[in-house]
């Protein structure tokens, strides 16, 4: 199940939510204060910008997916199927 990063803007509290893509859109309280100002961060997602030599590389977002770092499959974001 893919891991998301929220901020709260009600206490400026950052924390992380494991749910189903289906659910990505539904209301996310904040855990430290349940206030329902909660903005979904895509860090997750890797953020690409050519190199020098033209390969990819990964400039955010991906050490918080745990496949990006190993050679493990990979997620939705890293490995699009
Ligand atoms: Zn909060």
């Amino acid at each position: 199940m893919p891991v998301y990063d929220y901020h709260c803007s009600h206490c400026n509290a950052a924390f992380t939510v494991r749910k189903a893509m289906s659910e990505i859109d539904s209301p996310t309280p904040c855990p430290e204060c349940e206030s329902r100002e909660t903005q979904r961060l895509i860090s997750v997602v890797a953020i690409f910008a050519s190199g020098s030599a033209g390969q990819k590389r990964a400039l955010a977002g991906a050490s918080s997916c745990s496949g990006c770092a190993t050679a493990g499959p990979g997620c939705a974001s890293c490995h699009p199927r």
